[in-house]
């Protein structure tokens, strides 16, 4: 059978008759003879993947600069060129959990046990389990630490719900839907995700080093948990200032309420992990 020649009145995918390069009902490229090719095939196929490529780093790079201008423009509709907020928050994920460990996410099981919060309750389950067990704590430990590796990874989302809800609790009864208020939390949570490995294991090292080359700054920088708060204070405050187009004073309370919130959302998490945790060991 003779290969078809592609009618460039006609969509090669559905059959409508074609008015432009694409068509209206399916949106496939108005197919020509040129695209028989091999010179077609391979730039096809690379034509998609610099797309792709463009959109991960163009997304990225615009969630650490300007997270808040990421979140307005799907908010406008301005969809096409970077990746939905979810991939993008999937990705970050990935990135996050590849780069080398942080403690603050996947906790040692004697800092669950010196948690004010639940810390008593935890200790009372641990030392149940090894008296039922006869296992020594080191041992335990041990044992909890590679579980909870695993587990951090699949319950760190539950932060964007939580603060989401507190976006929706602020902004109540106003014009932006639960979607809206949804892809903001991801955002900025996926800044602090993306943020923090940056920040510990790029940023800080090289300000360091910097500051030592300055008599006067030798040992004098703050920490990096400091460092890191005033980055995060000042990142999210721009970023509900575009998202949203509040004033001063209400991107200030939005903050306060956001931090919070986040305060909130990693005890919540922190807990659960290690209750999950203990249900898998
Ligand atoms: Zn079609």
């Amino acid at each position: 059978m003779r290969p078809p020649e592609f009618d460039p009145a006609v969509c090669a995918e559905c059959g409508a008759p074609l008015t432009g390069a694409w068509c209206a009902r399916c949106g496939q490229r108005r197919l020509g003879p040129g695209d028989r090719s091999l010179r077609h095939l391979v730039g096809e196929a690379l034509a998609s993947w610099v797309n792709l490529e463009g959109r991960w780093l163009r997304s990225l790079t615009l969630l650490v600069v300007d997270t808040g201008t990421l979140s307005r423009a799907w908010i406008e509709g301005r969809r096409r060129r970077y990746l939905p907020p979810f991939s993008l928050f999937l990705l970050v994920n990935l990135v996050f959990f590849l780069a080398p460990p942080m403690t603050d996410f996947d906790l040692h099981l004697s800092d669950h046990l010196g948690q004010p919060v639940y810390g008593e309750w935890a200790r009372g389950q641990v030392g149940e389990r090894l008296a039922a067990d006869g296992a020594d704590f080191d041992r335990f430990a041990e044992r909890f630490g590679e579980t909870s590796s695993n587990v951090s990874k699949s319950l760190v989302f539950l932060h964007v719900p939580v603060l989401a809800l507190v976006l929706l609790a602020a902004f109540r009864g106003r014009v932006w839907t639960a979607a809206e208020h949804t892809v903001v939390a991801v955002h900025l949570f996926a800044f602090l995700l993306l943020a923090a490995p940056l920040l510990n294991w790029v940023g800080f090292p090289i300000l360091s080093w910097a500051a030592g080359l300055i008599p006067g700054l030798q040992g004098r920088l703050p920490s990096i948990g400091l460092v890191g708060l005033g980055i995060l204070l000042v990142a999210w405050y721009r970023a509900v200032v575009r998202a949203y187009g509040v004033g001063r004073r209400g991107a200030a309370g939005l903050l306060a309420t956001l931090v919070a919130g986040l305060a909130v959302a990693h005890l919540t998490y922190r807990f659960l992990q290690f209750a999950l945790v203990m249900a898998l060991v």
